[in-house]
């Protein structure tokens, strides 16, 4: 029996390097003959050709299938998406733009079928052809949320990845509304063998994340993954308490030994503006949590799917 291999394309705005991808899977698929492909499409609600790029590929080649959203929900929710609807042995994710090298498939093909591994994942080495300063930031948020939560996240690790069936079936039973990939699959665990690779640059197009997106980005990653910053709000509140009290018993005797309460005035209003900047530091990492905690009781659905090659399939998800 041949194994199945679903690979799931995430796609927003991809209608130049949509085929430039298909051409290089195709070769890919076409030299792994003990293996039967199907190509998951997920238009994440583009606003150029690319739905009917899919519809096209769709109807001339049986391998592809493709879920279209009713409007762009991220690539989390159309990765979420293609959990849910893959059926088979094995399941990938890959970015359109071809950052993701589809070359890399075989060998990774062939660790799952050795069957130490859960999952094959990849990292990048290298960080050519990015600005330093993304870099830089990048570096220190691996760092930092690898010390403060417990979802083992690696430097460098790109969503592309080749799991087992049962590793997906984590996956989708983790069905939170803020999702952080990275944080998702380093948490459910499973054996995962590592497979460094060199930087690609997009093939065409340009990357839908700007520095703001993507620093926005790693506080999600952090809040949903982490309670550290909740802990260190409270530790602040009970050290600025015990200086408050040392404060207090300071004003007090010097009041009753030299007999003079009021002067200076220039540091009491230091101190309250310290106080309240720390206070409102604090009062905005609750509301984080909070934020994160209103969205999830409200259960909306992490997608809306409006068009797909397959009729019967799940469209809310
Ligand atoms: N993507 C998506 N929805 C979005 C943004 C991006 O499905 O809202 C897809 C995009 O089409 C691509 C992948 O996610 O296939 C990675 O995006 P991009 O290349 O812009 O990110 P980068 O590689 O720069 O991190
Ligand atoms: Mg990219």
């Amino acid at each position: 029996m041949k194994r199945t291999v679903t690979l799931i394309v995430p796609c927003y705005n991809e209608e130049e390097s949509l085929p430039i991808f298909y051409r290089a899977v195709c070769e890919v698929m076409e030299s792994l003959p003990d293996y039967s492909f199907t190509l998951l499409l997920v238009n994440d609600g583009s606003r150029d050709g690319t739905l009917a790029l899919m519809r096209e590929l769709s109807t001339a080649d049986t391998r592809v299938q493709y879920l279209s959203f009713s409007r762009n929900f991220g690539k989390e929710a159309a990765m979420y998406a293609g959990f849910c609807n893959a059926k088979t042995d094995y399941v990938a994710v890959m970015d359109a733009d071809m950052q993701d090298p589809p070359s890399l498939l075989p060998q990774m093909l062939a660790i799952l079928d050795e069957g130490e591994y859960d999952s094959v994942a990849t990292r990048r080495v290298t960080r050519e052809g990015e600005p330093p300063i993304r870099s830089l930031f990048a570096r220190a948020f691996y760092r930092l949320i690898n010390r403060i939560s417990d979802a083992d996240v690696v430097d460098g690790a790109r969503d592309f990845r080749l799991m087992k069936r049962e590793m997906v079936e984590a996956i989708v039973a983790m069905c939170e509304y803020n999702r952080f990939s990275k944080g998702i699959f380093g948490w459910i665990g499973f054996k995962t063998k590592w497979l460094p690779y060199k930087n690609v640059e997009r093939a065409a197009g340009e990357t839908k994340w700007s520095f703001w997106g993507l620093f926005k980005y790693s506080i999600d990653g952090i809040v949903n993954f982490s309670q550290a910053p909740l802990s260190i709000a409270s530790m602040a509140g009970l050290v600025f308490t015990l200086i408050a009290f040392l404060m207090i018993l300071f004003i007090v005797v010097r009041k009753l030994i030299f007999g003079d309460p009021v002067a200076g005035w220039a540091s009491t209003i230091c101190i309250i503006l310290f106080i309240g900047g720390v206070q409102l530091l604090c009062m905005g990492i609750i509301g984080q949590y909070l934020a994160k905690t209103y969205m999830e009781v409200k259960r909306r659905p992490h997608y809306i799917i409006a068009e797909s090659s397959d009729e019967r399939v799940e469209r809310v998800r």
